[in-house]
């Protein structure tokens, strides 16, 4: 069964093609700058890789293109080999629990929590009707990044704030990247054979955030109202006193919606080193000294391992600490710096086993308390899987 994954935001549509049971990725590949004249779009597949300048005029035009090159191109052979489209949505509010089979009426119901997810979920929702007009015989499934969260108790989702926030407005922590969360999850406790495990999954890229599992139940997770809450990003500040805010609105003349900008596009990595929101940057500076991206990667490393021994507490001992996404597949450096915080807790990291990429492995010396992972994210998968689930 081949099912397409996609992900789709205003101006771009990201797909990948995949082949179930087997996993096999047929094609990958990334449409940019829908509704501009000088849209764009690469497609991997079997080796080769395309890339052609085009009008795409809107996200209808881009997936009939996308149709049209798999089959120009021998990737499938008819429309009927495509049995289903899983889409990444951003925002299901309270109200969707699980992923499920898409219908008018239920992204009538989504679009109601756009002003939740304003820059994704509208265009999520468009890139569903895309394919339901130039598919309209296959089905679309609906994959939430917030669903995974929705086990969270009452006492770890409410804010401490006056509680008509949370009757009237629906102002509580949602929690993001939980397909990522539930694929590591899945992968972890497959690898364990089990399925009662204590997780501390660590989601570290551009974005990142923890999630405490306990038998794949999510117990409390660092992300939050928005996507801007939790550990120090590549951009965004993370947690930070709110008090802040209308203080720098004083001092700049700037508006509320200016300053959450700040917080989301220039502080984190970026905000503190003033070189870069990519890590690989920082790390480069910081080896040469620069003591400013120095300061960056220290709190960096310094947040995630207080949210870590925050969560071994409220998990009354994790069993496993996973680390995934950009840095954490990736990133030796951080590794290090996140585990030497975690001493506490009886982590011991090894050197040897931590120097990887983008490989499942133990990273943790077989006296560490707790083992430490690394484990590959792949979100396009738990989101083809879901559709397979959901259709079969
Ligand atoms: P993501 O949002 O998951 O794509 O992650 C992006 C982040 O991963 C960026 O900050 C990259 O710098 C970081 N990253 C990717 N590869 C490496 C690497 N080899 N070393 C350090 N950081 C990396």
């Amino acid at each position: 069964m081949n099912i397409l994954s996609v992900n789709a935001g205003s101006s771009s549509l990201k797909f990948t093609l995949i082949e179930l049971p087997s996993r096999n990725v047929l094609a990958s590949g990334l449409f940019e700058k829908i509704g501009m004249t000088d849209s764009m779009y690469t497609i991997k597949f079997n080796g080769e890789k395309i890339t052609k300048t085009t009008n795409l005029y809107d996200h209808s035009v881009a997936v009939s293109k996308l149709i049209e090159e798999l089959l120009e191109n021998n990737i499938v052979d008819s429309l009927e080999e495509i049995e289903g489209v899983g889409h990444r949505i951003l925002h299901g509010g309270s109200e969707f629990t699980k992923s499920l089979i898409l219908n008018e009426d239920i992204l009538q119901r989504i679009s109601k929590y756009n002003e939740l997810g304003p820059l994704h979920n509208p265009a999520n929702i468009m890139g569903v009707k895309a394919f339901m007009k130039v598919l309209p015989n296959v089905l679309n499934v609906g994959v939430f990044d917030t669903t995974f969260h929705q086990t969270m108790a009452e006492e770890e989702y409410l804010y401490p704030v006056p509680y008509e926030w949370y009757t009237k407005y629906g102002i509580r922590k949602y929690g993001f990247h939980g397909t990522s969360h539930r694929f590591i999850y899945k992968t972890i406790s497959e690898y364990f054979k089990r399925d009662d495990l204590k997780v501390i999954s660590c989601h570290i890229g551009n974005g990142g955030s923890l999630c405490a599992i306990n038998g794949g139940k999510v117990v409390d997770t660092t992300m939050g109202f928005t996507p801007l809450a939790g550990i120090m990003m590549g951009t965004r500040s993370g947690d930070i006193d709110p008090s802040i805010i209308p203080f720098v609105m004083k001092k700049t003349g700037k508006t509320a919606e200016e300053i959450v900008n700040d917080l989301n596009k220039k502080s984190g990595l970026l905000g503190i080193s003033g070189i870069s929101s990519d890590s690989r940057d920082v790390e480069n500076a910081s080896k040469e000294g620069n003591e400013r991206a120095i300061l960056a990667q220290n709190m960096y490393a310094q947040k995630i391992a207080n949210f870590i021994a925050m969560y071994n507490n409220l998990l009354d001992g994790a069993d496993v600490i996973t680390l995934t996404a950009g840095v954490g597949e990736n990133s030796s450096v951080m590794r290090k710096l996140i585990c030497e915080r975690i001493k506490s807790l009886g982590v011991l990291i090894d050197e040897e086993r931590n120097n990887c990429r983008g490989e499942f492995k133990l990273i943790s010396s077989d006296n560490s308390k707790i083992p430490v992972y690394v484990v590959p994210t792949n979100e396009e998968l738990m989101i083809a899987l879901d559709t397979m689930e959901l259709i079969s």
